[in-house]
């Protein structure tokens, strides 16, 4: 049962309150996702302290390892993990066809981009799909599974989480005929995810996802079938440009029931955020806060990043970003953070991590109130 209330709307920019039995989360909400049941480099500590309202964690590899039986035996992920605010997990969909190839060694030859000499290379192996589910190698040893929308429900009830996803299809090219092949699929799991929640007896918040591609006919299709049969809204599947992403979620949102909760999965980068919270959605995860912290990319007011490993930062004394108030930026120069950094030193992961994580969630509240006060257009990034 969904459990949510649009408060006040700016233009098609909403702002509501999401229940759930492990606390309300304000909308619209950027998700961190802890990957491993873990943000990496921050402790729920951190997250809480930061004012992170919900994680996003990953079905495909928690049921690798450690196993949802381990997790299970702990009371489900919020007591494994330390972290009594709201969970979700995906269906592991998305995992199994981008990373479920497992490696078969030796199997191929590959031209190494170095020296442009011809060695052996692992090659994933191909995962099988049918109607009942996929077949894939493990990534970690290779070893074979099944995921099902049926296997896939009863994994997602046994981590706990608040919010979940319906199983959906990722194995399509971006055309007509194998987008509507691919969206028959999804249709078809997704009618068997309800049915398998309801023989569960599972009262968690299921998001059916959208597909379709870049096809704007499918995209109205899926997302008419999905507000039908869901009521929780994810748009999902390949995007295309990032003008075509707007113009999906222009086509989409008008099609389905406006006091239902919408997230578009895996997007988070700035620009994003509040292209998509001007178009009416209320939630997103994106690895990019935590991604970008490890690689030296922290974010800066006026919708920039600097690189921290550049030599300009040298002697800096500055904070990262002059108008953040988190704590790194209150404690610590651009110069320390280089230095961290260059040294391969595991503070500089949690203090970057930290800034870029506090930058994203604090930018959502800055939108969230500007939608309260009318002034979405006006804002200062
Ligand atoms: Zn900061």
């Amino acid at each position: 049962m969904s459990n949510f209330k649009i408060l006040h709307k700016d233009g098609k920019a909403r702002v509501g309150l999401l229940e759930t039995p492990h606390g309300v989360i304000e909308t619209p909400n950027f998700n961190p996702v802890g990957t491993q049941a873990t943000v990496k480099a921050m402790s729920p500590k951190d997250l809480n302290e930061i004012g992170v309202q919900m994680v996003l964690a990953n079905t495909y590899h928690l049921m690798l390892r450690p196993g949802v039986k381990v997790i299970k035996s702990f009371g489900g992920l919020h007591k494994f993990m330390g972290w009594d605010r709201p969970i979700m997990t995906d269906s592991g969909g998305f995992q199994v066809f981008s990373l479920g190839g497992g490696m078969e060694e030796g199997s191929s030859k590959v031209v190494s981009s170095k020296n442009g000499k011809v060695k052996e290379s692992p090659r994933p192996k191909l995962n099988k799909i049918t109607e009942e589910g996929v077949t894939f190698q493990s990534h970690l040893d290779g070893s074979t599974h099944i995921l099902t929308p049926e296997k896939s429900m009863e994994l997602q009830l046994h981590l706990g989480a608040d919010l979940t996803v319906a199983f959906d299809d990722h194995e399509y090219r971006d055309d007509a005929k194998h987008l509507l092949e691919s969206i028959e699929r999804t249709e078809g799991w997704a009618k068997r995810s309800l049915a398998a929640f309801k023989k569960l007896d599972s009262k968690q918040l299921m998001y059916g996802v959208v597909h379709g591609g870049t096809n704007k006919k499918l995209r109205i299709r899926s997302a008419k079938f999905t507000d039908q049969n869901f009521e929780a809204i994810a748009l999902g599947g390949i995007y295309g440009t990032k003008k075509q992403m707007y113009q999906m979620i222009d086509y989409t949102l008008p099609q389905v029931s406006e006091n239902k909760i919408r997230h578009l999965l895996g997007i988070g980068e700035i620009e994003d955020l509040i292209e998509g919270i001007k178009r009416g959605v209320d939630m997103f995860d994106c690895v990019a806060p935590t991604r970008r912290a490890r690689f030296g990319s922290l974010y800066v007011s006026n919708n920039q990043t600097l690189s921290i490993g550049q030599s300009k930062y040298k002697a800096d004394k500055k904070p990262i970003d002059p108008q953040c108030s988190c704590y790194t930026c209150q404690n610590f120069s651009r110069a320390y953070l280089r230095h961290l950094y260059l040294s391969g030193e595991i503070l500089y992961h949690e203090l970057a991590t930290y800034h870029n994580i506090y930058f994203v969630t604090n930018l959502v509240k800055k939108i969230r109130k500007a939608i309260i006060s009318n002034n979405l257009p006006n804002l200062k990034l």
